[in-house]
């Protein structure tokens, strides 16, 4: 492995000091220890990042990669409206990276950790022959109770999303271009910005949580995927119009065939996708705004099988769940 010592580097990563209470050992012993609490439900979960096939350096300064790792675990806990409190982080290391690489991949956590208010309480840390492999477990809260499940859908609800989709696939195809020390313009350097150092929308689900029966999800595949994703959970027909998908101001010069597919399938943007009554969707979306948070209403649920209908125009077609997948990306 290209560290030194193992034990300087988990050292040079160890916070020095804690931001909850109820953390009572982070890295240091066998295992981190941390104390319940009855009014809360814990929310648990894991995602990975392979060098070649969600990254590449071509694409991402090890300081994006930290960052945008941790960025789409906080978002599943965004996605159940939680709060991220802790995570963990497991590094498989091949020779070809060094060590300030690796601390600057940290420093990229440590960024977007402080937002959210996390401390790093663990980890693994092995060598590899080939590409950099990054597992991070994430731990968040939320108010027993609130919890925002995908199956909660019901006949007449709003679906909505946040913000714009697409953005991160329109960057990634800039950044396979271009690669990421070129000098974009303002517009390209924004969709760029949105594929590297994405935004979890844990403000979002916050305000979300507050209402009794909305579903969610993240937009992590594309929002073919996740929809019908939400559609099988709740077992109902979700109807969208593809006019109504929200999109940045700089897509405008893209042709309509990479448009439709970035909207629909492109991933990594971490927006919210679900479903409120229609009873409190004016109130949440009055809130969303108060909060300069855009949320977009793009259709409807109704009764029926769980799939997921596009609407263009007078033409309507099942939108299919393909989704957004790395193995077919070509960047290896
Ligand atoms: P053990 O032999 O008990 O598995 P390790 O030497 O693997 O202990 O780890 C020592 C401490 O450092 C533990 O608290 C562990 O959680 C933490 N740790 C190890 N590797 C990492 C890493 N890559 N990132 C964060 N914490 C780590
Ligand atoms: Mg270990």
């Amino acid at each position: 492995m290209s560290i030194h010592d193992e034990f300087s580097f988990i050292n040079s990563i160890t916070p020095k000091e804690s931001k909850h209470q109820h953390l009572i050992t982070g890295i240091g012993d066998d295992a981190a220890l941390y104390s319940g609490d009855s009014e809360v439900e814990e929310i648990i979960g894991m995602d990975t990042m392979v060098e070649g096939v969600h990254f590449t350096r071509n694409t991402m300064k090890p300081f994006h990669i930290g960052y945008k790792a941790l960025a789409s675990n906080i978002s599943d806990i965004a996605a159940m409206g939680g709060e991220p409190t802790f995570y963990l982080v497991s590094l498989a290391i091949p020779t070809t990276w060094d060590e300030a690489d690796l601390l600057e991949i940290y420093k990229g956590m440590r960024t977007i950790a402080d937002r959210y208010n996390m401390d790093l309480i663990g980890g693994d840390t092995v060598s590899t022959q080939h590409s950099l492999v990054i597992t991070i477990t994430v731990l968040g809260r939320i108010k027993k109770g609130r919890r925002l499940l995908r199956q909660n859908a019901k006949p007449n609800d709003i679906v909505f999303v946040t913000g714009n989709i697409g953005d991160s696939s329109v960057g990634l195809k800039l950044l396979l271009e271009h690669g990421c020390d070129y000098n974009f313009t303002s517009d390209e350097a924004y969709l760029v910005k949105r594929h590297q150092l994405p935004e979890p929308r844990i403000e979002i689900g916050r305000i979300l949580n507050k209402y009794s029966r909305v579903s969610l999800n993240d937009v992590s595949d594309g929002i073919a995927s996740e929809l019908n994703e939400i559609a099988i959970a709740s077992s109902v027909t979700l109807e969208i119009d593809a006019n109504r998908l929200p999109r940045s101001e700089s897509f405008s010069i893209y042709n309509q065939e990479d448009k439709k597919h970035w909207l629909l399938y492109g991933g990594e943007d971490y927006e919210l996708v679900g479903t409120v009554a229609p009873e409190v969707w004016y109130e949440v979306k009055a809130e969303c705004i108060r909060n300069n948070y855009k949320i977009t209403n793009i259709g409807y649920v109704k009764e029926g099988e769980p799939k997921v209908l596009l609407k263009e125009g007078n033409k309507t077609t099942v939108l299919q769940r393909q989704g957004y997948n790395h193995f077919r990306k070509n960047i290896l």
